[in-house]
């Protein structure tokens, strides 16, 4: 599961990472709107946190372009207002709930629960298959045939971003942001280095695909045909 965050304030949003990670999720912080709106549009989240008062663009008009981009990610907006207008202007922008700073973080992961269960393809994606793979997402389980191996957080997200976007080649600054996330300093060779473990256990697996390198460009999942 993965969540995006949209915060400017630098504090809070780490709270909020270190909360969501605490729990089980994947969290990206994005400090201002345009950042927040560009990697929303990714359609890899499954939850975006959303304040309302940002720099560059406003929680608001990040909404209202997403909604019109088709982009039907379950949004909970976040605000230190409480003003009935903000609710019913975040409402009708498309946002699916509405929390006013300072919230409780048991209410606030009460409301991540209930939207993550609301996206009914989730229901149906506790595994993700390509080629011959199986990828658990409850378990990390990796499996072909009847081998299996258990992968690390950073493999599985990876391999996850990967099969979710099937023949779609991946870029290495799209993989670091997304599973490094903005504010770390990894660097090109860490992807490079999870490519090679990732590689490895696929091999171990006998499976018939193959992550391609797309020369100066990135990645892609291959499935050989038999
Ligand atoms: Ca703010």
């Amino acid at each position: 599961m993965r969540v995006l965050i949209v915060e400017d304030e630098v504090r809070l949003a780490a709270t909020l990472q270190d909360l969501m990670e605490l729990n089980g999720y994947t969290a990206d912080v994005c400090h201002d709107g345009e950042a927040g709106l560009d990697n929303a549009l990714s359609d890899i989240y499954d939850v975006i946190l959303l304040d309302v008062m940002l720099p560059k663009l406003d929680g608001f008009s990040v909404l209202r372009q997403l909604r019109s981009a088709a982009n039907a990610t379950p949004v909970l907006m976040l605000t230190a207002r409480s003003e009935v207008t903000d609710k019913v202007t975040g409402l009708d922008c498309g946002a699916d709930y509405y929390l006013t700073k300072p919230f409780e973080p048991q209410e606030l992961l009460a409301c991540v629960r209930a939207l993550s269960r609301r996206q009914p393809e989730l229901r149906n994606t506790d595994v993700l298959e390509y080629g011959d793979l199986k990828l658990e997402k409850n378990t990390f389980a990796l499996s072909c045939a009847q081998r299996s191996v258990r992968l690390s957080r950073k493999e599985f997200d990876m391999l996850e971003l990967l099969m979710r976007n099937r023949d779609i080649v991946i870029t290495k600054e799209n993989l670091l942001l997304k599973i490094w996330g903005y504010e770390s300093d990894a660097e090109d060779n860490n992807v490079e280095v999870y490519i090679s473990f990732l590689r490895k256990k696929l091999e171990h697996l006998h499976s018939g695909v193959k992550i391609k390198t797309i020369r100066m460009v990135g990645y892609c999942l291959e499935a050989s045909a038999i």
